[in-house]
């Protein structure tokens, strides 16, 4: 299936994957990292948003949240409200990486921490979703390839485990197409690890 989207992906026109911000090579790239289960569906790591509730990072115009939350459809359906604090600033995740360029002006990277950290203390939750998307417009300026995307993904993760000691997170990132894919951060590693130097 996630092969099936990709070559669609891949088949669209030059001028329209232009549009869409994704390079043939990014299209390579995440093609390679789904083969690697870097990339994962999200079902069987979806986060459960009925017991303590999570913390949901994510940029102000990604709203394909569904697929990363455990019975959120039907609590929905169910006019119960799904036990979710969202912090949404344009780029999302991304965001909160040590060494993100997108918070060097304002410090949105504390910031987020600040509202994890009260998330936590206040509401007791000790889960985090942090949710990224490719091609975002916050990045633009940057031209980030799709992998310089997933290594700020990872380590915003790394950087909210460092400060909040005892928190739990889970990357996910929103893709051309509507897939939301669960972004595995060992996997990621070993993925690196392999590529040697070069990349
Ligand atoms: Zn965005």
């Amino acid at each position: 299936m996630a092969a099936l989207l990709l070559q669609e992906i891949a088949t669209r026109k030059a001028t329209e994957d232009a549009m869409q911000g994704l390079t043939e090579t990014d299209l390579k790239s995440g093609q390679n990292l789904i083969d690697s289960m870097v990339l994962d569906k999200p079902d069987v790591h979806a986060l459960d948003v009925d017991a303590q509730g999570v913390v949901l990072v994510t940029c102000g115009i990604c709203q394909r949240i569904g697929p990363i939350f455990k019975n959120y459809t039907q609590t929905s359906l169910l006019n119960l409200n799904p036990h979710i604090i969202t912090i949404a600033l344009n780029g999302g995740a991304l965001l909160l990486a040590n060494d993100s360029p997108l918070s060097r002006g304002l410090r949105e990277d504390r910031v987020i921490i600040e509202h994890i950290r009260q998330a936590s203390r206040g509401n007791g939750m000790k889960t985090a979703a942090l949710l990224a998307h490719a091609p975002c417009a916050a990045t633009e300026p940057y031209r980030f390839s799709l992998l310089k995307v997933i290594d700020l993904l990872v380590k915003a993760k790394a950087r909210l485990k460092w400060e909040l000691v005892g928190m739990k997170a889970a990357c996910f990132l929103g893709m051309p197409g509507g897939n939301t894919y669960f972004v595995s951060q060992k996997k990621w590693d070993a993925w690196v690890a392999s590529q040697g130097p070069a990349l």
